[in-house]
């Protein structure tokens, strides 16, 4: 994991947005599989001395993780949560988004109970559909909410997330920007000397393409760990994927590998099998897909099948391989780079789901943290 480009496409998506937007990077499902403390820590050292505005997380327990690793900054949980997480996140000193009154009304209880106003943030829902307030109502629940939460409450902030903004057409949204500004117009002011709401939308590509629509907050996540937001809009890459040769040896023609024995070799040919498998986050999907890994500059396939810890490929290709040589699988090695949105692509998904998921069992390992 690099920490230094991490850090790099920050600042990156900070010049996008201009200096009117603070970010809350969201560090959810272990920081997109890089490891949360390194990846929080880092994002505090590059916009020290005060960190971001706070973190995005999706589940209580990743906030609970944030508190234990020492962040005693805003936390905005993005995502709506079952019921009993509520009080957890009023114990952790969570700030919830809000996608329904009723969990408002649950939030005004716990505040009760606490005996201070609590924050919250309101989703709107202008076309997502898994979570918020509908956008076309606004003018009713606004004034409802504004009620629940007067004297009990703090209504820091309003947002909507948008559901194709790494798509070349921005159009759809655009729509739902317009949609979500309507709904803001419809609210009812801030109560007297509360500050005023504070409005976000942005993910990555639309930080990185509409300057986040010029809003207060923008929550960028892939960018910053090396995934592309939409196919113009490049980051560093940040994690590589590496692992270590177990063996090389030479196979006469009609060896067959893996599970399966899904492949033969045509004539004498040099494998090597290398100590990584679907158990370590290497998609089994990826093999008969033409994967590949790089080892000594040279790009090699991956054949058979992947099994749990290990994976073979044909290093006929490659001058002097041997037992300990790194293989890479997503990561540069000499002129030759595999970016994890093309392994993404072979294997018909996302690289959110390539980096996330990335098992335990591999070590990350962090370079470039830089000093405090
Ligand atoms: C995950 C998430 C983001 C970040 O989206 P990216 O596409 O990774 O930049 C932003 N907002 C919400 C509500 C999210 O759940």
């Amino acid at each position: 994991m690099d920490l230094g480009a991490l850090r790099r496409n920050l600042r990156r998506v900070e010049a996008a947005v201009g200096p009117g937007t603070a970010l809350v990077p969201m560090v959810k499902a272990d920081a997109y599989g890089l490891g949360m403390r390194a990846a929080a820590d880092a994002f505090r050292r590059e916009l020290a001395p005060d960190g971001p505005w706070g973190f995005g997380v999706a589940a209580a327990a990743e906030g609970e993780a944030l508190r234990e690793a020492g962040w005693t900054g805003r936390v905005l949980l993005s995502s709506p949560m079952p019921p009993d997480e509520l009080p957890r996140a009023a114990r952790a000193g969570l700030t919830p988004s809000v996608w329904e009154l009723e969990t408002l009304r649950r939030w005004a209880e716990l505040a009760a109970g606490a005996g201070r106003r609590l924050p919250f943030h309101l989703e709107v829902d202008t076309g997502m559909g898994r979570a918020g307030l509908p956008w076309a109502e606004a003018a009713e629940w606004g004034v409802e909410a504004a009620r629940i939460a007067a004297g009990r409450l703090l209504w820091e902030g309003c947002f909507t997330h948008f559901h194709s903004a790494d798509e070349p057409d921005l159009a759809a949204t655009d729509r739902q920007w317009e949609r979500f500004r309507h709904a803001l117009s419809l609210l009812p002011p801030p109560a007297e000397g509360d500050p005023p709401r504070l409005v976000h939308s942005s993910n990555s590509a639309a930080a990185l393409r509409r300057a986040g629509y010029g809003c207060d907050l923008a929550r960028p996540g892939i960018f910053l760990y090396g995934g592309a937001a939409g196919a113009d809009v490049q980051p560093e890459p940040v994690a590589s994927v590496r692992a270590r040769l177990s063996l090389v040896r030479r196979v006469p023609a009609g060896t067959t590998v893996g599970y399966g024995a899904t492949y033969t070799a045509p004539r004498d040919e040099v494998w090597g099998t290398a100590a990584i498998g679907y158990g370590d986050g290497l998609r089994r999907a990826l093999a008969t897909a033409g994967g590949e890994a790089i080892v000594r500059g040279v790009r090699v396939p991956i054949v058979g099948r992947i099994s749990m810890d290990v994976s073979v490929l044909n290093l006929s290709r490659v001058p002097g391989a041997r037992a300990g040589d790194v293989a890479t699988f997503i990561g540069r090695d000499g002129a030759e780079e595999i970016r994890v949105d093309e392994v993404a692509e072979r294997c018909g998904t996302i690289s959110y789901e390539i980096l996330t998921g990335l098992t335990p069992r591999l070590p990350r390992v962090y370079l470039g943290g830089g000093s405090p």
